[in-house]
Order: C-alpha cells, then structure tokens, then sequence
C-alpha cells in the first residue's frame, strides 16, 4: 500500500484499508496456499517526522502438513507495525514490509497436529489413519536384528 503522505495531517488517526491479490504478492509457499484476497485493515498517524502505520493482514488459507501432505484450512492473522522517517519525502511505499511480515512468520514446518504421525516412508499410507503392514514387518524384525547385532558384537569381542 502507498501511503501519500500529503493525504495525512499531523496527528490525525486516519483508518486504511486495502485488498490485495495474494498471487501479485507472490506469497505463496509450497505448503501455503491463499484461498481468497488478503485484506489488510490499519491505521495512520503522521508526525511532522515519521509515520506510523500498524494493523493486521487476514486471508484465508489452506497449508500441507509437512508430515502427513494433507491440506489443513487456516487463517492468516497477521499483525504489522511500521514505523517510518518521512523527512523530505512525499510518499511511502509499505507493499515491501508488509510482505517481509507475512515471509518471516511462515513456519519452517507446518504440522496439522503435533501428534501427526505422517505417511509410512515405504507405501505412503496415512499412519494417522491405520498402521500399515510396513509397520508390522518392523516391528517383527526390528527385535530380530538387534538380536544379530548382539552375536556380531559377541563374536568380534572374542577375537
Ligand atoms: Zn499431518
Ligand atoms: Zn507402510
């Protein structure tokens, strides 16, 4: 949003609001997805010096759980608050720092829930809605071979 500063007097609480389409924002994420516009909803207050300009970002979105690739709907809640030195100039252009709000705080990785289990490694079944044969077969042999670990380390000590 720009913000011309000569349309804000001096200490006057101005409200602004501003819909913005997410894909010119090149917001997107591999793991986040905007289902409409984001809508950004602030306020402005001009000193004879600086500018502040705060509010919040709210879109609608559906993000991938990093574990289990299922698509999750969520909401963009964002809070921004900008501060800017307006010596000399005429006007502010905030798209950049609004932006940078919403990038900084996308997680590393989303998770659905913590408890999600995720996809088997081997045959991508959904583990949070069965336990696949993969798992069965681990379970099986992953006492077994600790078992041959055991004789392998038994012989080697012997030598
Ligand atoms: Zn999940
Ligand atoms: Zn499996």
């Amino acid at each position: 949003m720009k913000l011309v500063l000569r349309d804000y007097s001096e200490d006057e609480l101005i409200s602004v609001s501003q819909d913005y389409d997410p894909k010119e924002l090149d917001l997107e994420f591999v793991d986040l997805k905007y289902t409409d516009k984001l809508r950004l909803e602030g306020q402005v207050l001009k000193s004879s010096e600086s500018l502040h300009f705060w509010g919040e970002l709210n879109a609608p979105v559906e993000r991938i759980c990093g574990r289990c690739v299922i698509p999750v709907k969520d909401k963009i809640d964002q809070p921004f608050d900008l501060y800017y030195e307006i010596k000399g100039l005429e006007e502010i252009e905030t798209l950049d720092d609004l932006r940078e709000t919403l990038i900084v705080d996308h997680p590393v990785q989303y998770v659905c829930r913590q408890s999600c289990k995720g996809l088997c490694p081997q045959c991508g079944a959904n583990l949070n809605e069965k336990a696949c044969r993969c798992k069965i077969q681990d379970e099986i042999s992953g006492p077994l071979s600790k078992l041959g670990e055991f004789f392998k380390k038994k012989n080697s000590n012997n030598l």
